[in-house]
């Protein structure tokens, strides 16, 4: 590495590498091993459909460490916790098309995201890949574009090839900034955590369904059409809070009016 590129290894540190119910050992441990050669170290696991075992250790080999510090979690919601910005892969584009972005810009937005809160990458399971609620959690999608009659990578070669667009957008940004500091918070940046955007869509489907605009508990496309419509206006923090608002006072009015009736 040239002199003057020192490692900003925290801003490596916030980025997260899911993958969903991987149902191969190796799987796991090729993932692990193409994490590390590009500097990522953050695994989770959601629901591993096996156990990492020693097959993940060999295939890993010298990144064991990754496996043996991966949290292992029950959910999507859990893995994505505390990120203010989430990117799903998905090998083939879906019904309800979503905000997608080129495996370069990924790189890009995932490193310059990072300095301010955790991100995650999301990979899916080696058969089906992620659900369209899965997906639907997902501020953007990426796409690794593949040949289009045969467009589905091997779980740990497309970690690998994502990783190393991390590494790329990583490099350039400190050899840019020639600083081993995590750049400041800008006030006007704050986006919301997973979490947060989660209350906020339950609750406007809650309002949704008490105002009669969503006739059942079951509102079919339109609540991924409104997740679609809000995780492309992208609300900072402060704007979801007007909207967590303004649902409360529909939610007030709606009750007023039961009354007076
Ligand atoms: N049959 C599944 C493919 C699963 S491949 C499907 O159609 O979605 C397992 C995982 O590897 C995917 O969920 C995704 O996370 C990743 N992957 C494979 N090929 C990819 C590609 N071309 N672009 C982005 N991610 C890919």
């Amino acid at each position: 590495m040239p002199e003057n590129i020192k490692p900003t290894i925290n801003i490596l540190d916030n980025i997260r590498i899911v993958l969903v119910e991987t149902s191969h050992t190796g799987n796991v441990g090729s993932a692990a091993r193409a994490m590390k050669t590009m500097g990522l170290s953050q695994l989770y696991l959601v629901n591993p459909l096996v156990k990492p075992d020693s097959h993940s250790i060999a295939m890993a080999a010298g990144a064991s460490e990754i496996i043996e510090n991966a949290k292992l979690v029950n959910s999507l919601d859990q893995a994505i916790e505390g990120c203010h910005l989430v990117i799903g892969t998905s090998a083939r584009s879906r019904t309800l098309s979503w905000p997608m972005l080129q495996p370069n810009e990924s790189g890009t937005i995932l490193v310059k995201s990072a300095h301010q809160a955790p991100v995650a990458l999301v990979f899916g399971r080696e058969r089906v890949g992620l659900t369209n609620e899965e997906l639907q959690k997902c501020h953007y999608h990426v796409m690794i574009a593949a040949n289009p009659a045969y467009s589905s990578l091997n779980l740990a070669m497309a970690v690998q090839i994502l990783s190393y667009e991390i590494r790329q957008a990583y490099l350039t940004e400190v050899s840019e900034t020639n600083s081993s500091s995590i750049m400041p918070l800008s006030e006007d940046e704050h986006y919301p955590l997973a979490e947060d955007l989660e209350r906020f869509y339950q609750h406007l489907e809650q309002i949704l369904v008490k105002t009669e605009f969503i006739r059942t508990t079951n509102p079919g496309p339109i609540m991924g059409r409104l997740r679609r419509l809000f995780t492309r206006a992208r609300p900072e923090s402060q704007e979801l809070n007007i909207l967590r608002g303004i649902l409360s006072s529909i939610d007030a009015a709606t009750k007023a009016s039961k009354i007076t009736k």
